[in-house]
């Protein structure tokens, strides 16, 4: 598949028997360096259960869960 709002290709994402294609460009959050404040490159891994952030620059690499976790609601 590619993404209507940017062309690239998606990558599809099993979850939960239900299958979604993610745009890694689009669909997933931007997560600067630590470092060098630089965008990072966005990749999803594990058949599309993490998202893998590579700097560009100092090639420091960064993994988080996909979908992010959301924060509590303490309300
Ligand atoms: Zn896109
Ligand atoms: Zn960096």
């Amino acid at each position: 598949m590619t993404c209507e709002k940017c062309g690239a290709s998606t990558v599809a994402v099993t979850a939960e028997e239900k299958t979604a294609d993610v745009c890694p460009s689009c669909d997933i959050p931007d997560r600067m360096c630590t470092w060098c404040q630089l965008a990072m490159i966005k990749k999803l891994v594990g058949n599309g259960r993490y998202i893998h952030y590579i700097c560009p620059k100092c090639v420091f690499q960064h993994t988080s869960k996909y979908p992010p976790v959301s924060a509590p609601n303490t309300s």
